[in-house]
Formats: structure tokens, C-alpha cells, sequence
């Protein structure tokens, strides 16, 4: 069975990459890990600073993660509801920007793990934060070149986005003008179209507006924008920071420590004793603490302070696995996580490289198409620092039951289909 998976993967990439691709899309590529000097002026001041100032005053320090929460996606000033970060004119650039190559590679797991799934009927891809729409557009044009393996299942695209104009970017590419806004506040879509290919696309603000049937879920540089609690241990125990004006500078903001318990410093207390009786040595019970991880800023490509000129620049967390991994429970099995060049390789990116490299005559092509897969794969630059997480339904690393009727013999079954892109498999 092992053999026949890998077999059957095999076949979904030579058939969707043997090809040379008609649009490649590379880049000379800056990541939110390779840093430059910022190029031409500033943007202009956000009113966010105003706003967060005027809520300080009225309410007192508020915790770091309604200061991420405003500066982000608060509806009328936040940095990812007014700006267009993405690309190399934008604050930093994302893998599916770099090259559709990753897209595409993407699009073969999907399918090869609805194939795993014993071909439902229904498959919904499901992308929070979509950012450019990109990603969606790569794996989506994969599933129209493997539409005999996807036979006659009914494919639609669903998307959470909070940011209104990334949404209309996103439409822009995905569906033309063969979309439009929902009109009343309480559709759980706010915007519904159709791709070129015919396929239905709508989009949520949260993840609990889109439709129940069986999904493939991508979140690529997501968890990392979500909203981050911080602490600090005192001598009086766990504190939270949190963010107050600067007495001495009334237009700029400090972090504090929270001088009594809040809400969120009791729960990490809870949290904390709960993981010392669980982990007995403090080693590992420090490092567990530290789920939040920590803040940067990224703003014309650079490390930008995070409390400086609020909404103008991009803040991100790094995303603690092993945290998403408790969180998630027994309920699910967890993959990884394991490096993004671990990955994209079990993937199949080398022979894809090949591919485009023996079809590209052009010299200056060739070498864009080469720095992008360095960038991507490169352990210095993304190929270490991005990871893949999988979430998947604990029947799908399970060994299959034997029919009804067989009685059980020395042979066990068989085991579980492996998962492709992921060479180490566990359960959580
Ligand atoms: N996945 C894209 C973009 C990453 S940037 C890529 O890899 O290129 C983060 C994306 O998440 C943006 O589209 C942003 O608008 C969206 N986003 C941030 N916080 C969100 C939230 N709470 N709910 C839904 N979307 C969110």
C-alpha cells in the first residue's frame, strides 16, 4: 500500500510537471528574513496612533494582544484593511510570491490527500489569509490540469480574509469580473464569485462562516499574524505586558508590566502549573512558556520597531507548533512540523526545477528561477526557518480496519498511506 501511495503521487507530479509551466512567476526576492534599506519616503502617519492613544487615556495599558489586533486588522486604519504589503514594492514577500512553483507543489498534496480520503464527493479549499490571492490561483490552475483524476468531484474555493482590500485584490485574480459583494450584513459571505474554470469562490471573515463538507484547509503565514499575549516573570510571579503611553513623549508608546494579575496572566498561571506537573524538569517547562513567542516588525522589507508609527508596518509572532499541537488535542493527528526545504524536496521541487530549467533558453530567466528555488530551499534563507504543520483526521494515519467477516490472522493490516511532504509521521 506504502508503494502504491508513492506510486500514485508520483504519477499526480510527473503529470501536472513534466510540462513546462506558461507562467512562472519569479522574482529578484527580498523575504521577511532577508532584510534591506528601505527605499524612497515613508508612508504617511496612520491616525492609529491617535486612535491607540485615545483608547489608552479612556481605558489604561491595554495587553500586547489588542495592540496587534487594532494595529492589524482594526476595519478602517489597520495595516493589513489599508495596505498592500505584499511583493517586492510591498513590506516583505511570501513563498507563493517567490515562485507558483510552490503553489503548484501544494495543489499535488491536496489532491493526493483527498485521493487518501477516498475521493469525497465534495472538495472545498479553504485559505486563511490570502493575502494576494496567489496561492489560491497556483493550486487552483493544478486541480484544472489534473481535472480527469479530480473526475466529477465539485470543487469550490473558500477564503478567509479580514482585510476588504485584499479581498478585492484577490477577486481581481481569481475571478475577473465575475464577482461581486454580498449586500446584507448578515450573509456569512461578504463577497461570492466564479474562477474562468466555472469553480465558486466565496469569501468569510471567519472561519466559522464557511460551510461544513469535507475541506482542505491552507494557512501560510497566518498563525504568525494572529494576536500574541506577552509576559514577563517578576519577583511576584507572571505579569502581563502590556502597551501605555510614554510619560515623557505623549506621541509615542512603551511597553509596561501589568503591576497585578490580569485575565491572561491567571490563565498562563493555570497553563503553567498544570505543565510543571506534566513536565517535571524546568528546562523544559521554560521553553514551554514561551509559547508566544516573540514580536518583529517588518516595514519597506527592514526590522521595524513594533511600537513605532502603529499600522504602518507589518507585526508577525513566531508560531509555537508544539503549542497548535496541544491545543489541537487527541482529536486530530499532527504532521511535522518539518522544514520548508524537507518538504518542497519530498515534494518533488527538484525535478520540477529541472523541468523549467531545460524548456527556459533565456539566461537572465534562468538565473531568477534559480535564486527563487535558493531562496525558497536555501537552509539560511526559508528552507530551514519556514515549517510545515499538518492537521489531518486521526482515521487517515490509522491502520485500516480488515473487512467485515475476515477473521484476524498473523498478518496485521496494512499500514497507514503515508502522507506526502512529510517524512516523519506521528500522532499528537
Ligand atoms: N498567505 C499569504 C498572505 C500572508 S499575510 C501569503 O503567504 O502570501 C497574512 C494574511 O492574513 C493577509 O491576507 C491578512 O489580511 C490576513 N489576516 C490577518 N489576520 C487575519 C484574521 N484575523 N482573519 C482573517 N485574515 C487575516
Amino acid at each position: 500500500m506504502r508503494a502504491c501511495f508513492g506510486v500514485k503521487t508520483q504519477l499526480l507530479i510527473s503529470r501536472v510537471f513534466s510540462r513546462p509551466s506558461t507562467a512562472v512567476r519569479w522574482r529578484a526576492v527580498q523575504t521577511r528574513l532577508l532584510c534591506s534599506p528601505p527605499t524612497g519616503e515613508e508612508k504617511p502617519q496612520h491616525s492609529m496612533l491617535r486612535h491607540l492613544t485615545t483608547k489608552i487615556k479612556a481605558t489604561g495599558p491595554i495587553p500586547v494582544a489588542e495592540y496587534m489586533r487594532e494595529v492589524l486588522t482594526n476595519p478602517v486604519t489597520g495595516y493589513y484593511v489599508t495596505n498592500d504589503m505584499l511583493g517586492p514594492e510591498g513590506d516583505f514577500i511570501t513563498s507563493p510570491e517567490i515562485s507558483q512553483i510552490f503553489g503548484e507543489l501544494l495543489a499535488v498534496w491536496a489532491v493526493s490527500e483527498w485521493m487518501a480520503a477516498g475521493r469525497p464527493e465534495q472538495l472545498q479549499l479553504v485559505e486563511l489569509g490570502p493575502g494576494k490571492g496567489s496561492l489560491a490561483s497556483d493550486v487552483l490552475r493544478v486541480f484544472g490540469q489534473l481535472r480527469a483524476v479530480l473526475g466529477g468531484a465539485s470543487v469550490s474555493l473558500h477564503l478567509v480574509e479580514v482585510s476588504r482590500a485584499l479581498s478585492r485584490l484577490q477577486a481581481q485574480s481569481l475571478t475577473g469580473s465575475r464577482g461581486q459583494e454580498a449586500h446584507g450584513e448578515d450573509e456569512p459571505a461578504y463577497r461570492r464569485g466564479e474562477t474562468g474554470a466555472g469553480l465558486p469562490v466565496s469569501w468569510y471573515r471567519r472561519l466559522e462562516d464557511v460551510p461544513a463538507g469535507f475541506s482542505i484547509f491552507l494557512a501560510h503565514e497566518f498563525f504568525d499574524a494572529l494576536p500574541i499575549h506577552k509576559f514577563q516573570r517578576t519577583q511576584k510571579g507572571w505579569r502581563e505586558v502590556m502597551v501605555d503611553i510614554d510619560p515623557e513623549k505623549p506621541d509615542q508608546l512603551r511597553f509596561v508590566v501589568a503591576p497585578s494579575p490580569t485575565l491572561a496572566s491567571s490563565t498562563l498561571v493555570q497553563v503553567t502549573d498544570l505543565e510543571t506537573q506534566l513536565h517535571t524538569h524546568t528546562a523544559d517547562t521554560q521553553e514551554t512558556l514561551f509559547w508566544f513567542g516573540t514580536r518583529q516588525g517588518f516595514k519597506g522589507h527592514r526590522l521595524h520597531d513594533v511600537l513605532s508609527s502603529p499600522g504602518s508596518a507589518d507585526l508577525t509572532a513566531d508560531v509555537d507548533f508544539s503549542f497548535l499541537r496541544r491545543m489541537a488535542g487527541g482529536g486530530v493527528a499532527c504532521l511535522g512540523p518539518v522544514p520548508q526545504r524537507t518538504f518542497l524536496k519530498n515534494m518533488g521541487i527538484d525535478s520540477r526545477m529541472q523541468v523549467l530549467l531545460r524548456s527556459c533558453g533565456d539566461a537572465s530567466t534562468r538565473q531568477q528561477l534559480i535564486a527563487s528555488y535558493d531562496v525558497l530551499t536555501n537552509p539560511a534563507k526559508m528552507g530551514e526557518r519556514f515549517r510545515f504543520f499538518g492537521l489531518l483526521h486521526p482515521r487517515r494515519l490509522a491502520r485500516p480496519a480488515p473487512p467485515a467477516g475476515l477473521k484476524l490472522e498473523k498478518k496485521p493490516s496494512p499500514a497507514p498511506l503515508p502522507v506526502a511532504g512529510f517524512t516523519e509521521l506521528g500522532l499528537s
